[in-house]
């Protein structure tokens, strides 16, 4: 059947669906195709648009963190998923988390009233001919996969990604475990699970002696190190657990006054507070292994699983080959590539590449340039690692200061950088969001 549609959006994920949106905004007829529930993936669970696979969290709001900025800024670029996050927004320090739930359904409900997007359920096997945008993340299926292969002659790299555990609330024992932030920041949103010294060294041994499911031979297993499973932390050494997401730093026990050796923090994953996620705890261990030794943890000794950890295949392109920084490919100029598969780790980083790719086909449809945002920016940045040409080893990455070209005044450490970073990049956003959105006009 022919299509109307002036543009096609691959994956309903986040950045698919901040794509469809932002070129509605534009008054272009997209066409978003989605391939759950017909097809699903190994780690979504529902047929909405835009879920979550993993944490509920949007991770750090604070100006002081790279992610903490390009909030910022896609609140000034008016994107759907950042509002909507935040209209959904539960209780997590100065992080930014959500109700998974309302915030999926919300999502959902936007695309679906909005008269120019046409909503496909079908698996995209091949890449479509014309303007598109191909945004369908790091669980892609193989066809779609194949599909890009072919075109851009380049292998995929293979890596495991992870999911935490999630425990209901009334499972856990409050008369152990308490409710603080590191640092008493956001008061007492997380409930933290003390250990001491003894309890803590016989948690590792336990970790590493558990049953693993074993790595699949097809799958070359590449950890981000801001992923790494806990046995995996557990194997370089004994305390590396209490240095990484166990630290207990900032933290201390009512009970006794003191800070304990190692701490299991749970974040709060639904509105209502019935669910806790154990925070850094993806694993490899098998689902019995994970019962028995998490209820080892003080205070989980009765928890009930909703969920187990896990890890999963993630397929990236290795963008820095294949893009410009316009996001369109080198390949065919009409064809875009957002979202996780771009190699950016993360739901916003992804939504940002999302809002790009739907900025920049909108452009082209009205025979505009398209747009690059400036580097000293959050979403400049990334876009600027992602595309920067004869990157040896290139890896996803998250958002981060280290990717932002260097400030003009010297001698700044710190969280000083870090605000001259933030300013820097508030300031320079501002004549790219008026190219972008317009002076006066929000795009949500
Ligand atoms: C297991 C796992 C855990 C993760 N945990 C976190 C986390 O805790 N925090 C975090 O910030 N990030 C996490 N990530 C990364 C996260 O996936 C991305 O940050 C984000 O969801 C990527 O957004 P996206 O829009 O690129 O892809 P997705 O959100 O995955 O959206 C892609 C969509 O495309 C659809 N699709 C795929 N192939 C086709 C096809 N051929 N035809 C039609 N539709 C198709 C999929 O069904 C999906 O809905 C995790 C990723 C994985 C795989």
């Amino acid at each position: 059947m022919a299509s109307s549609a002036q543009v096609k959006v691959i994956g309903g994920g986040l950045a698919g669906c901040e794509a469809a949106w932002q070129l509605a905004r534009r008054g272009v007829r997209v066409e978003l195709h989605e391939m759950r529930p017909r097809r699903g993936t190994e780690a979504h669970q529902t047929d909405r648009l835009a879920e979550l696979v993993c944490s509920n969290s949007f991770r750090s709001a604070e100006l002081t963190t790279a992610i903490g900025l390009l909030k910022e800024e896609m609140r000034r670029l008016g994107s759907l998923v950042l509002e909507v996050a935040e209209r959904h927004r539960v209780p997590a320090g100065g992080s930014l988390a959500v109700d998974r739930e309302g915030f999926a359904a919300d999502m959902t409900a936007a695309i679906e009233g909005e008269p120019l997007v046409e909503i496909v359920r079908e698996e995209v096997e091949r890449l479509p001919e014309g303007l598109s945008i191909v945004a369908s993340g790091p669980l892609t299926s193989p066809a779609l996969s194949e599909s890009l292969r072919a075109l851009f002659g380049k292998e995929y790299l293979y890596f495991y990604d992870a999911i935490a555990p999630i425990v209901t609330a009334e499972s856990i024992d409050t008369s152990v475990a308490f409710r603080a932030s590191r640092w008493g920041k956001g008061g007492d949103d997380y409930l933290n699970c003390p250990m001491d010294r003894e309890q803590y060294l016989r948690f590792v041994a336990d970790v590493l002696a558990a049953d693993k499911v074993p790595t699949r031979e097809f799958e070359r297993c590449v950890h981000f190190e801001g992923c790494l499973p806990i046995e995996e932390m557990a194997r370089r050494g004994p305390d590396t657990l209490a240095f990484g997401p166990l630290k207990p730093v900032g933290l201390s026990d009512p009970r006794t006054g003191r800070r304990p050796h190692a701490v299991v923090q749970l974040r709060q994953d639904d509105r209502d507070a019935r669910l806790f996620n154990l925070v850094g705890f993806q694993t490899k261990m098998t689902y019995p292994e994970q019962r028995r030794v998490f209820r080892t943890i003080p205070g989980l000794e009765r928890a009930e699983f909703v969920r187990l950890g896990s890890l999963h295949r993630n397929t990236f392109l290795e963008s820095p080959e294949i893009l410009h920084a316009t996001l369109q490919t080198r390949a065919r100029p009409d064809l875009l590539l957002a979202g996780q598969l771009i190699g950016v780790e993360g739901y916003l980083e992804s939504t940002a590449m999302g809002w790009l790719a739907g900025v920049n086909a909108a452009r082209i449809v009205e025979g505009r340039a398209p747009l690059v945002p400036p580097a000293t920016t959050a979403i400049g940045s990334l876009v600027a690692y992602v595309t920067a040409p004869g990157r040896r080893d290139f890896q996803p990455v998250n958002a981060n200061y280290g990717l932002f070209p260097d400030l003009a005044e010297r001698v700044r450490r710190g969280a000083e950088k870090k605000r001259a970073h933030a300013e820097r990049a508030l300031g320079d956003l501002g004549p790219f969001r008026d190219e972008a959105v317009g002076p006066g006009r929000s795009a949500a």
